[in-house]
């Protein structure tokens, strides 16, 4: 028959398949992997209030560590889980671990940290994103106005009609909403106004070339956009103490950065609490 057919020439073209294909192929078996045997970790990158340097919360990071302790970049990874359809339930697993990991973090006597987690397209676009959300955080026990989800805007330009709604549906909850890396995609800018969204986290890239004019323009452009829609403002990827000054004169309340601290593991993150707590 004609199937049999296109599994005989499926066969024969895989030997000659590109090494790079293999290699992504090979890296996507390891992953669900490594996944399984749960060997994936979730860091957490504090987000500041940038006038007092308290932190206010805390960004959850994947983390896929090997064998000779290195670790695969999520920037290598993420596509590939995306691609594979792998990220649904990782990023389920995510979701999960770091709520139950915020309310650890308030048994420590650390209370009341936002937790901000990623969310991909196609976790986004299941149909019970938004049920699923609400019995995670239903089961670790803590407020959903602490969780807040950050989507880029590639989500955006999904389907309009079931966005919307997931948006609706999450707000319902008390769910917050950030655009990440706000900045860099082609989106049209008219569903900041049509969309319940509470936070703008502007890409690294701008605040990277915050030292020169071009790049003021544009961030003063989005601060200004953002105020004036009544959202709220992070900037990403702060690195040196003018450009955190830089931002504070911009009345921008929040920032993330190495300036302030790396992405850690939670013990790392507890300590690090606790050291702050005590200098108060
Ligand atoms: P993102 O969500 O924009 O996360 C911020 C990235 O910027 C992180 O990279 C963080 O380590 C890095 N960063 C923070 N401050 C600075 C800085 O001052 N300088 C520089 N150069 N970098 C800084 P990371 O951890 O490698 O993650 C890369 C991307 O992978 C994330 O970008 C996010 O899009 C994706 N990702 C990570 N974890 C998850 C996850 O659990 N789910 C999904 N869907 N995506 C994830
Ligand atoms: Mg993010
Ligand atoms: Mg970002
Ligand atoms: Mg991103």
């Amino acid at each position: 028959s004609a199937k049999t057919h296109s599994f005989e020439r499926f066969d024969f073209y895989e030997p000659i398949m590109e090494q790079e294909t293999q290699r992504r192929l090979e890296l996507v078996r390891k992953l669900r992997a490594d996944f399984s045997d749960r060997k994936l970790q979730v860091w957490y990158q504090p987000q500041v209030d940038l006038k007092t340097q308290k932190i206010i919360g805390v960004e959850a990071l994947l983390r896929w560590p090997q064998s000779d302790g290195s670790f695969i970049s999520p920037a290598e990874f993420i596509p590939l889980a995306e691609y594979s359809g792998l990220i649904v339930d990782i990023g389920s697993w995510v979701i999960e671990e770091s709520c139950r990991q915020i309310q650890a973090f308030d048994e420590s006597g650390l209370p009341n940290l936002r937790i901000a987690i990623n969310v991909s397209v196609p976790q986004f676009r299941k149909r019970d994103f938004p049920e699923l959300v609400e019995k995670q955080i239903e089961q670790s026990g803590i407020s959903p106005e602490r969780v807040e989800l950050e989507i880029t805007e590639s989500i955006l330009m999904e389907e309009p009609e079931l966005v919307a709604d997931i948006l609706k549906r999450l707000k319902l909850q008390g769910v917050k909403v950030a655009i990440d890396d706000f900045g860099v995609g082609f989106s049209s800018l008219s569903y900041l106004q049509k969309l319940p969204l509470n936070r703008i986290k502007i890409d690294k890239t701008f605040v990277n070339n915050s030292a020169h004019k071009s790049g003021q323009i544009i961030i003063e452009t989005i601060v200004d956009m953002a105020h004036r829609l009544g959202l709220e403002i992070l900037a990403e990827g702060i690195e040196e103490t003018e450009q955190r000054d830089y931002f504070i004169g911009l009345d921008c309340r929040e920032g993330q950065g190495f300036y302030f601290a790396k992405p850690m593991p939670a013990n790392e993150l507890i300590q690090l609490l606790k050291e702050q707590k005590d200098s108060y």
